[in-house]
C-alpha cells in the first residue's frame, strides 16, 4: 500500500476513533494495561475483556496522540476503504471522496444533535442518537443516522 496515500486519508478521517464506526475499542493481552492507563486512558475491565470507550480521547482532530503507544486494534485496524487502496482497486481520490461524505453525513447529524440539545459530545454517534430519540422520536435524525449506517457498512466496515 501506499503508506503516505494512507497517512493522508487517516489523518482527513478519523471516523474510526471518533465514536462513528466504533463505541468501544477492546484491548487485548498483549496491550500495556497499565502504561496506557498511565497515559490518560480510562479502562473499564468489570465483567469482561478490558475496553475503552470512544469517542477516543487521544484523537486530536484526525490524529492519534499516542500514536506509538496505540493499542493492539488500533494498529491493525484497516477500514473498506485502506484494503482497496491497498489492493490497487482505488485510487487516493476516490477513498477520500467516500470519507469526505461519510464525514458529512456526520457532521448533519452532529449538528441536529446538537439543535435538539445534545451536547454529551463524549459519547459516541449511536449513543447520542439514540439517546434524542427517546427524547424526541420522530426527530429526523433517525433516518440521516440510518443512511448513515448503510452507508458505513458498505464503505468503511470491514469483518476482516
Ligand atoms: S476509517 Fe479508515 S481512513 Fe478513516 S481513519 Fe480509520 S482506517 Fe483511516
Ligand atoms: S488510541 Fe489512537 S488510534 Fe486508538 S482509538 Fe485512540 S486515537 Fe484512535
Amino acid at each position: 500500500m501506499d503508506a503516505d496515500a494512507a497517512s493522508r486519508l487517516c489523518t482527513a478521517c478519523g471516523l474510526c476513533c471518533s465514536g462513528v464506526l466504533f463505541e468501544i475499542v477492546k484491548l487485548q493481552p498483549e496491550d500495556p494495561i497499565r502504561d496506557l492507563e498511565k497515559l490518560g486512558m480510562q479502562i473499564n475491565r468489570k465483567k469482561t475483556e478490558p475496553y475503552f470507550k470512544q469517542p477516543c480521547r487521544f484523537l486530536n482532530d484526525c490524529t492519534c496522540t499516542i500514536y506509538q503507544y496505540r493499542p493492539t486494534r488500533c494498529r491493525r485496524f484497516e477500514c473498506f476503504q485502506l484494503k482497496l487502496l491497498a489492493a490497487g482497486e482505488i485510487d487516493e481520490t476516490e477513498a477520500q471522496s467516500k470519507i469526505d461524505e461519510a464525514r458529512r453525513q456526520v457532521a448533519v447529524i452532529q449538528s441536529r444533535l446538537e439543535e435538539a440539545g445534545d451536547t454529551q459530545t463524549e459519547d459516541s454517534l449511536t449513543e447520542r442518537v439514540e439517546r434524542t430519540l427517546s427524547r424526541l422520536p420522530d426527530n429526523a435524525v433517525k433516518k440521516e443516522m440510518q443512511a448513515l449506517k448503510i452507508y458505513l457498512g458498505r464503505h468503511f466496515r470491514t469483518l476482516t
